[in-house]
């Protein structure tokens, strides 16, 4: 018979410390609620980790978040977490906060959903009727979501998303015949990996009219986020334990009984939520009585593409700071970077500098994305990190090599600048995060088929939830939003949207 150590009983044990994991748990531990945070890894935060080199901070993945002025969406979740004072942001310049380069022409958004429509009348006075209807559709799909309007949710609300069928793409090409007008539309799709064929108009209205609200650059890296969410865990007393990867979650009777871990420690709570890949969590599940049909579909859902990241450390007062991020497109099609050819690989890059804290004016460092496709790893699929070969680090140096020639047309001196370059792989972000196939954002919304993509907190384990990037939407403010709803199954959605009201300003 299994002995538990009551030190490992919990009201609720979170499993990963991305976003999604820290935010239910600063949430639930404010209510009142013992958490517990498993992480495997030494550092906390999943997509929010950075690290240090050359006396550098780089971010690994999310550097800029949108809707952060007072009374916007995302300033009222993080005054409602428990970290808005905490963290450290800088706004992006508002006449330029993206700015992006298509076949050698460069076009800057401003901040302000106004200020870009007139921007865009501006540059093509014949197409108001298009600009306009572009932006009334992506207002109607953004006030259609009642929690970013803070508005009550019906009960038997329909869970389909307004919008989430319908195809970007095809939505911009209806409306205009301008080649560069329909680029310059479908801008955003890199913050959200879309493809041509597939991309939905639901992901496009929320993560463009998110970032048009107002842009801000996570000074303090993006490490602070996760730190803050979980000092707030631990002040209201839960605990945030590292080094600690789950391996299986034992079932009976309808309900996760036991936690169990790589290390054979074993925890148990009334509630478990699972913040990782879901397909992880249901491999996890033992005696659960999972529906084939079910964990098929989780099977089959595509990801989104993974990507390759430099990252620059530069010699000091070389390079003049842009408080801007940059979009380079070999091509005027701005939905080419994710459909490249292996050989011509990259397609383009986004790149976005860090200012220097010591002379002013300057930047200290840059890190370039470029999307980069999983099943270019094959070979080594079965390797971990530091311990992948020779000739994978071949590899990577090649594509380094790519992206700075590529780099050297925007800045034609960029190598004497260089002190350092580090890189990451979509294998770096697998075992990092232990996200399926390294994928940027999680799985792919498909707006031909937008239902296999969907997946909800609830699960079939009676207490088993779950959240992060796949439940609801990736980013920022997808997963803070996910973090919501998987709350809102112990404390109710209305109740979360009335607390909400409070802590807006
Ligand atoms: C390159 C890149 C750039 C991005 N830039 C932005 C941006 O600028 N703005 C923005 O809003 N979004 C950005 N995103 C997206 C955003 O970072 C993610 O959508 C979000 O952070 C994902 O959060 P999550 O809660 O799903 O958890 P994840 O970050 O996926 O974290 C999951 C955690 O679970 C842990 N874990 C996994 N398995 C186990 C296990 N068995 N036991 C215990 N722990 C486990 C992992 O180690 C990890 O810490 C970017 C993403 C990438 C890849």
């Amino acid at each position: 018979m299994l002995i538990m150590d009551l030190n490992n009983r919990y009201d609720i044990v979170i499993i990963g410390s991305g976003l999604g994991g820290l935010a239910c748990g600063s949430i639930l531990s404010r209510k009142g609620y013992k958490v517990c945070v498993l992480e495997k890894n030494y550092q906390i935060g999943g997509c929010l980790q950075d690290f240090k080199r050359d006396g550098v901070l780089f971010e690994t993945g999310m550097h800029f978040i949108g809707s952060y002025d007072d009374g916007q969406i995302l300033n009222t979740l993080f005054r409602y977490f428990g970290i808005y004072d905490k963290i450290e942001v800088k706004k992006l310049d508002i006449n330029a906060f993206d700015v992006y380069c298509l076949n050698g022409k460069e076009f800057q958004i401003p901040v302000g959903i106004e200020n870009f429509r007139q921007k865009l009348f501006d540059q093509f006075p014949s197409e108001k009727s298009a600009i306009d209807i572009y932006f009334k559709r992506l207002i109607e799909i953004y006030n259609s979501v009642n929690i970013l309007n803070l508005s009550e949710v019906w009960e038997d609300m329909p869970v389909e998303r307004y919008g989430v069928g319908e195809n970007v793409y095809e939505f911009i090409s209806q409306i205009t015949n301008n080649e560069e007008l329909k680029n310059i539309l479908g801008c955003f799709n890199s913050l959200y990996a879309g493809k041509k064929e597939s991309a939905s108009l639901f992901i496009h209205s929320i993560i463009s009219l998110f970032y048009l609200q107002s842009a801000y650059k996570l000074n303090g890296g993006s490490g602070q986020i996760a730190r803050e969410l979980s000092d707030v865990i631990v002040k209201n007393g839960g605990v945030v334990n590292t080094s600690s990867k789950v391996s299986s979650l034992i079932c009976d009777d309808g309900l996760v009984k036991k936690i169990e871990l790589e290390n054979g420690d074993c925890y148990s709570a009334d509630y478990v939520i699972s913040n990782i890949d879901p397909l992880s969590t249901f491999n996890m599940l033992k005696n659960a009585n999972l529906r084939k049909a079910f964990i098929s579909r989780i099977e089959e859902q595509k990801q989104t593409i993974s990507s390759f990241s430099i990252y620059i450390a530069l010699k000091n007062k070389v390079l003049p700071y842009v408080n801007s991020n940059y979009y380079y497109y070999e091509t005027e099609d701005i939905w080419a970077l994710n459909s490249y050819n292996e050989d011509s690989w990259p397609a383009g890059y986004m790149m976005y500098m860090n200012k220097s804290k010591e002379f002013d004016g300057y930047a200290e460092s840059m890190v370039l994305i470029s999307p980069m496709k999983f099943r270019e790893m094959e070979k080594w699929y079965d390797t971990f990190v530091e311990k992948r070969g020779e000739d994978y680090l071949n590899m990577k140096s090649v594509k380094q090599e790519r992206l700075l020639t590529l780099l050297e047309k925007k800045i034609p001196d960029i190598r004497e600048f260089i002190v350092n370059v580090y890189s990451s792989s979509p294998l770096t972000y697998r075992d990092y995060t232990g996200v399926r196939e390294g994928a940027m954002y999680g799985v792919e919304t498909d707006s031909r088929n937008p239902f296999v993509s969907q997946i909800l907190p609830k699960t079939r384990v009676r207490n088993l939830l779950l959240t992060g990037q796949n439940i609801n939407m990736h980013g920022v403010l997808g997963v803070s939003i996910g973090a919501i709803h998987t709350c809102a199954e112990l404390l109710g959605i209305n109740n979360i949207i009335a607390e909400l009201k409070t802590y807006k300003k």
